[in-house]
């Protein structure tokens, strides 16, 4: 079975938030909400400091809190690459999942569900990239199987050097940075 995750180059992205706007269009994201956003970040020790500019989004964490908690089993591990996904007619809006994940990866939806990214699984069922992947103007972003040696994500990850987003989190990120 795949296990799906990203690889965003850090050093080739510029911010532009063209992968923004394409989940928003591809997704129908409600206005005042996002699936995936842009951080800068200053990091490094003085006098050894950086810009770092990454496209974050849901890290379909391998270890999910927003799964565990959920009292109904509306936030669930599909079974096509281990996507986290949200089944909106069993969700009830609790918002236990918004509070258990440390990205602050969801919103409820103004039609009354638990929301976030979901790898655009749609596309991916149809051998395509996430939207997001296909747009950015200078190729900062793939998508893979990360279980599949001869991916170009496993690739980049044996080749590059790399971090995930607050791994003492102990969340197991599938979305992966490279510095
Ligand atoms: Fe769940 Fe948050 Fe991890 Fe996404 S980033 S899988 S919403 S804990
Ligand atoms: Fe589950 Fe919905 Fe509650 Fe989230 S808001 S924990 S998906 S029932």
């Amino acid at each position: 079975m795949a296990r799906f995750g990203m690889v965003i180059d850090t050093k080739k992205c510029v911010g532009c938030m063209d992968c923004v706007v394409a989940c928003k269009t591809e997704n129908n994201v409600p206005e005042g909400f996002n699936r995936d956003w842009i951080v800068q970040e200053v990091i490094g020790k003085y006098p050894d400091l950086h810009m770092e500019i990454r496209s974050e989004r849901c890290n379909h964490c391998d270890n999910p809190p927003c799964v565990s908690c959920c009292p109904t089993g509306a936030s669930h591990v599909h079974d096509l690459g281990g996507v986290v996904l949200v089944n909106h007619k069993e969700c009830i809006s609790c918002k236990a999942c918004l509070a258990s994940c440390p990205y602050d990866a969801r919103f409820i939806h103004p039609d009354g569900y638990a929301d976030k990214c979901t790898l655009c699984i749609h596309r991916v069922e149809k051998g395509m990239n996430p939207a997001c992947v296909d747009v950015c103007p200078t190729h900062c972003m793939y998508f893979g199987d990360l279980d599949d040696p001869n991916s170009e994500v496993s690739k980049l990850l044996k080749s590059r050097k790399h971090h995930t987003n607050i791994p003492a989190a102990g969340t197991k990120p599938q979305i992966f940075y490279l510095m």
